[in-house]
């Protein structure tokens, strides 16, 4: 183990080891803020492809990571077996064996209808609920901006979606005490995130280095059975994909830090 760790726990590695230089934000605990992150996205598997190597790294160093799926996946498939019923009873499961995967210890769907997401009070209230219940120190989401992704990618409606409510639902609904009082009212407090990182962006100013847990990512990624062939194009195409000019492993993000 690295000079620096805490004494004495298997998971005791600090962000510094674990990430490189281009490191994440630490939580200051002293002042109340947890090694908490909170992953948010449209569509069950999206929070693997877009975060899986980072929510395993965070993981691994101690941090509680959640994800939050809005959608309930039910037309995510093309084979007349599945019900939409079944599908989405397959895509809970899928997404829990993948999280359970990573270390992810919560798995959390808000039930909206898959390819029907519009941006509403319901669903900014809901994502608004989930930040103020676990009060996570970074939110990582779909980068609601690009249309199109890196000339190659339509950016699906419901990750637009999501990632808009999410972003507006860290600022400035979770954060301020008049917006969705009736949460204030119920026992809730409001949150400040500090930091905010999107995936799918076009112009990523942050890239993790995932090269130690990317066969941990291609696990995540093989639970989701409806989705994916257990074979070796698919495995490969994703390898390439992640890999660097340097032969590293990333995940790459939009982040920004929040002031206090
Ligand atoms: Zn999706």
């Amino acid at each position: 183990m690295a000079a620096g760790c805490v004494s004495g726990g298997a998971m005791a590695s600090g962000l510094e080891d674990l990430f490189g230089k281009e490191r994440p934000g630490d939580p200051d605990e002293a002042a109340g803020e947890r090694r908490r992150a909170l992953v948010i996205a449209a569509h069950p598997d999206d929070a693997d492809f877009g975060a899986a190597g980072t929510a395993a790294l965070l993981a691994r160093a101690g941090w509680h990571v959640r994800y939050v799926v809005a959608t309930d996946g039910s037309k995510g498939s093309d084979d007349p077996a599945y019900t939409p019923e079944r599908l989405v009873a397959a895509r809970e499961q899928e997404q829990r064996d993948a999280a359970a995967i990573l270390g992810v210890r919560d798995v959390r769907f808000l039930g909206f209808t898959d390819g029907e997401l519009t941006y509403s009070r319901e669903l900014l209230g809901a994502i608004t609920r989930e930040i103020r219940d676990f009060k996570p120190f970074a939110v990582y989401t779909h980068d609601p901006e690009p249309v199109i992704i890196r000339d190659s990618f339509v950016n699906h409606s419901d990750h637009r979606i999501t990632g808009l409510a999410t972003v507006d639902a860290v600022y400035p609904t979770a954060r301020d005490r008049l917006n969705f009082p009736e949460q204030i009212a119920e026992g809730l407090e409001p949150h400040k995130v500090r930091e905010i990182y999107l995936w799918g962006a076009n112009e990523p100013n942050f890239r993790a280095d995932i090269t130690e847990v990317v066969e941990t990512k291609i696990a995540a990624l093989l639970a989701h059975t409806s989705q994916f062939p257990d074979d070796r194009e698919f495995i490969e195409m994703m390898r390439l994909r992640w890999k660097d000019a340097e032969g590293r492993s990333r995940e790459e993000f939009r982040r920004i830090v929040l002031f206090r």
